[in-house]
């Protein structure tokens, strides 16, 4: 091949061939190498091949191997290839994901990726889904179906009249809420410190006997995967108390969501399907190409009533148009890669990716443990904390690891003490990964001491 999209195939193929030799972190040549990108902006434009050439060969070099099957930071997740795949052509095909009309493809696909996700994911039929940015976004989208859905409850119009002088919405979380959650409730007016907080046990899990009183002016919001511990707030208990007294519930899921595709670990999850709104990720577990979130409304009807404009200039098909369950107009078909990985996948095979990660992580705590060192956590799903003493070791472990190269987990602090946090998130990870890192940590323990 030679043609442009061609040779950068080939790159891309080699880059992703060389994450099995390179080290995880980028080299600090390769990032002080970034300064030859600010080249003299030219009168007269480059070749493409030129152009392409000096992004893979500074660029690549001073990536984050996320996409290697030894990256255990944060909850990143991989690539599916056929996911990886799909975005390539959807860059090609460069939809607007806007309306039916601009994109009858994305439309149909999205509308595909809909019903197969809340069926695999066991939530009520008809539930709507917002094909978002992220979690946050998602988080965003399905507080602001609540917002809207309790105030015209009270006969209070927020679209048409904002929240100044509106009846107060009191808004429940647990202590262990994810920063994700902090920033949407800014954006959607509810504020970041309004919140009401509930207690937490010591897996980070509320403490469903210490909710507050709850009324038709609340919205309860739970967290399903701690991003620490992996723990999941006792949702049977607290969404059936919650509805009973016309709260909303709001669930942040954005990996622990995914737990409902597998049978094994979806008693985690049990209640969750009875929520009024959920944000998950698909760049997480999912493993599809960053960005894409997703956010699930059960009244398909207050997700669109949040999001729609009634711009006159809009044709409406009597099809799916997209721009009814986001908050953007114009955007990418994220949908296209859900579909393609969804069908790659299927059924047991997102399940066994689920379990996969979680068995990995279990054997990592295992092998730890077994190393002498210490796990901070209940590993009940794909999340582990280790301690290699006080916060000033652990740091001292954690950053000699990450600049060693084999692996790269980050740091973390739970509930007052510092860890190495280590997510086991993508389809690429093997046990042999597992038992290298575990080698690699040894050796930089002992290189330590
Ligand atoms: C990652 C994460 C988020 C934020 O998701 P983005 O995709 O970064 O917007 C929110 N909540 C939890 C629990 C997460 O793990």
């Amino acid at each position: 091949m030679t043609s442009l999209l061609g040779n950068t195939a080939n790159r891309a193929e080699k880059y992703l061939e060389g994450l099995k030799t390179r080290r995880v972190s980028p080299s600090d040549e390769a990032v002080n190498n970034l300064k030859k990108l600010d080249v003299e902006l030219p009168k007269k434009g480059w070749e493409p091949d030129r152009v392409i050439s000096l992004l893979d060969e500074v660029g690549s070099p001073a990536t984050v191997a996320s996409a290697d099957s030894r990256y255990f930071g944060f909850v990143i997740g991989g690539s599916l290839p056929t996911a990886l795949a799909a975005n390539w052509l959807a860059g090609a095909w460069d939809q607007n994901g806007v309306l039916y009309l601009t994109s009858p493809v994305t439309a149909v696909l999205e509308e595909i990726s809909e019903q197969w996700l809340v069926e695999l994911l066991g939530l009520h039929p008809g539930t709507a889904v917002g094909f978002v940015t992220g979690a946050t976004m998602a988080n965003f989208s399905g507080l602001a179906a609540a917002r809207n859905v309790l105030l015209e409850r009270q006969g209070w119009d927020v679209e048409a009249k904002g929240l100044f002088s509106a009846p107060e919405i009191k808004v429940v979380v647990g202590e262990e809420y994810h920063a994700s959650m902090r920033k949407a409730l800014g954006l959607i007016g509810f504020g970041r410190d309004r919140v009401i907080k509930v207690p937490v046990d010591k897996q980070g899990r509320m403490i469903a006997a210490k909710l507050p009183t709850v009324d038709e002016l609340t919205i309860v919001c739970l967290q399903a995967g701690n991003v620490n511990t992996g723990s999941f707030d006792p949702a049977e208990e607290i969404i059936q108390t919650a509805k009973n007294a016309g709260a909303w519930v709001h669930v942040d899921g954005a990996f622990g969501l995914w737990a409902k595709a597998s049978p094994k670990y979806a008693g985690l999850a049990k209640g969750l399907e009875f929520a009024d709104s959920i944000a998950t990720d698909a760049h997480k577990w999912l493993n599809v190409p960053y960005d894409s979130g997703l956010v699930f409304v059960r009244d398909r009807n207050a997700l669109a009533r949040a999001m729609t404009t009634s711009a006159a200039y809009l044709i409406e098909s009597g099809r799916r148009e997209g721009y009814f369950y986001t908050p953007e107009m114009s955007r990418r078909g994220r949908g296209i890669e859900i579909w393609a990985a969804l069908l790659s996948l299927g059924r047991d095979g997102l399940a066994e990716l689920i379990d996969r990660c979680c068995q990995l992580a279990s054997k990592f705590a295992n092998r730890m443990e077994e190393e002498g060192f210490t796990v901070l956590n209940d590993v009940v799903l794909n999340q582990v904390l280790i301690s290699f003493g006080d916060t000033e070791r652990t740091n001292k472990v954690t950053k000699a690891i990450q600049s060693e190269g084999t692996m790269w987990a980050g740091g973390t602090e739970w509930q007052g003490t510092t860890a190495m946090r280590f997510s086991v998130s993508s389809w690429a990870t093997t046990e042999n990964d597992i038992e290298k890192s575990v080698q690699a940590i040894k050796q930089v323990v002992e290189s330590l001491d």
